[in-house]
């Protein structure tokens, strides 16, 4: 006996993906930013533009460094320690201090954020 498969469909949606990688260049882009404390990566509501208007870029084009609102808005009372390894490399780790608290711990004064060795971020949480 002949059976029939109803649900082998056509190859409709994979044309279709391969058509939209085709057009990834543009000659505009949305400009993000790296939070340099958290990490996140966020749009700056700008838009760059290729000055001689070739599609050169991808959707998003990092271009910088800048606090998110979350880290901004913490920094007014705290500050932000980032723990490195050896070779001063961000761990992932992210220590939030009290500035009356930081101030009395370290005898040097810290703006907004410092780095600080996995040594130093043990001693903090005891
Ligand atoms: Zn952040």
């Amino acid at each position: 006996m002949l059976t029939t498969d109803s649900h082998s469909a056509p190859y409709m949606g994979a044309v279709h993906e391969e058509k939209n990688a085709m057009i990834d260049k543009s000659y505009v882009t949305l400009e993000q930013h790296v939070c340099p404390i958290c990490g996140i990566v966020f749009d700056t509501g700008s838009i760059l533009m290729d000055r001689r208007l070739q599609p050169t870029f991808e959707k998003h084009t990092i271009s910088g460094y800048e606090c998110c609102v979350e880290c901004k808005t913490r920094l007014i009372e705290y500050v932000a320690l980032i723990e490195v390894d050896n070779l001063k490399k961000p761990t992932g780790q992210l220590l939030w201090l009290k500035r009356d608290v930081a101030g009395k711990i370290f005898n040097v004064p810290i703006e907004d954020v410092a780095y600080i060795d996995a040594a130093a971020v043990e001693r903090l949480k005891s």
